[in-house]
């Protein structure tokens, strides 16, 4: 008995690492990984109500993602996004280290060391959870100060989001920090680094783009002087001059806190503005050929359900929820590009760090 389970585990674990070792013909040039924060099925469906069609639905290649942290059956988006980051789970809270608090080599700096390019998009503070946890080693999620540190030593060459005042010295006017670091000045040269929409839109640079566009967190979508579309389209631009290739993240974080806030509007206007960024991935990805695009969440928000609504008149009249907090389901995941196929089926969150990693490494 014990000694067929063995065998068994083996022969998985052989086969798991065969059908890896297969796709590095197929190893893409560049990964884009999309996280909708809190976006479960219900999230979806919401917002294709409305929107009519989603680019969701281009992919071909989907599966299903179980998303317990290392100690709890609701993650946070700590641990959440650590798992898709480094293929470790770890406990809720926790920024890029495991559950004795070490330091996880995250897929954004595998790609630095493999000579790529590499950027974060959050429509959050770039401190916040998800993108923090792909750039910096921090005990606690609430240690922004700490995580601006840990990024602006990371190497990322793109970084848009809110959270310029955890980048500030203490003595900068907006500043939230208590000493007198300049992580700008560690991140960028002056003239790659822009606080407004207007300079965003009018920065040309190829190399480097620093752009912290709110103190803390952006506002909700119908607030922001930039889509995520337009972020991503920038992000995109730079970082496919690498010759190299590269890796980007892309979160759109308020889809959870319309969730928390079990706002069905809030819900619905956030995964619109997520899927249209989708599509500009997918499009770069369809006209390069090299790239490996990944749609996941880290967890629903909300218990979210969809009671009332019209296909034909575009609309859900009834949201409801069952908590204010993250629940256990699994999540979808959408694929496609270079080795897309390693991503079907149903896996641990870890999978898409330990994918991510294998094809870079
Ligand atoms: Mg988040
Ligand atoms: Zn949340």
């Amino acid at each position: 008995m014990l000694i067929s389970k063995h065998y068994l585990r083996l022969m998985t674990g052989f086969l798991f690492c065969s059908t890896l070792l297969a796709a590095q013909d197929n190893r893409p040039k560049n990964i884009i990984l999309f996280i909708g924060d809190g976006m479960g099925i219900a999230q979806i469906t919401a917002g294709r109500t409305v929107k009519g069609k989603l680019e969701l639905e281009r992919f071909r290649d989907l599966g299903l993602l179980i998303t317990h942290s290392a100690d709890n059956y609701l993650t946070d988006s700590a641990a959440g996004a650590t798992a898709l980051a480094t293929g470790e789970k770890t406990y809720n809270g926790a920024i890029g280290v495991d559950v004795d608090k070490k330091p996880l080599k995250t897929v954004l700096e595998y790609a630095e060391q493999a000579g790529k390019a590499t950027g974060l998009i959050s429509t959050s503070s770039v401190t916040h959870a998800t993108p923090a946890s792909f750039a910096a080693h921090v005990d606690s999620r609430k240690k922004d100060n700490e995580i601006a540190e840990g990024m602006s030593r990371s190497g990322v060459d793109v970084l848009i989001g809110g959270g310029l005042a955890y980048f500030l010295p203490a003595s900068a006017e907006g500043s939230k920090r208590d000493d007198e670091l300049d992580l700008l000045s560690r991140l960028a040269k002056p003239q790659q680094i822009v606080r407004t929409a207007e300079a965003f839109r009018a920065y040309s640079g190829k190399e480097k783009l620093v752009a912290l566009l709110a103190d803390k967190h952006m506002g909700k979508a119908d607030e922001r002087p930039l889509t995520l579309k337009e972020m991503t389209r920038k992000a995109i631009e730079i970082l496919s001059q690498d010759e190299d290739g590269f890796f980007l993240m892309v979160e759109g974080s308020q889809i959870d806190w319309g969730g928390h806030g079990n706002d069905t509007e809030y819900i619905i206007m956030e995964m619109v503005d997520f899927d249209a960024a989708v599509g500009e991935g997918l499009d770069f990805a369809e006209s390069n050929g090299e790239t490996l695009v990944i749609v996941t969440a880290d967890h629903e928000t909300g218990g979210f359900s969809l009671e009332k609504g019209s296909v034909a008149e575009h609309k859900v009249e009834k949201g409801d929820f069952t908590t204010n907090y993250h629940t256990a389901e699994m999540v979808p995941l959408f694929a496609a590009g270079p080795s897309a196929r390693l991503l079907t089926g149903i896996h641990q969150n870890t999978h898409v760090g330990t994918v991510m990693i294998s094809l870079i490494k």
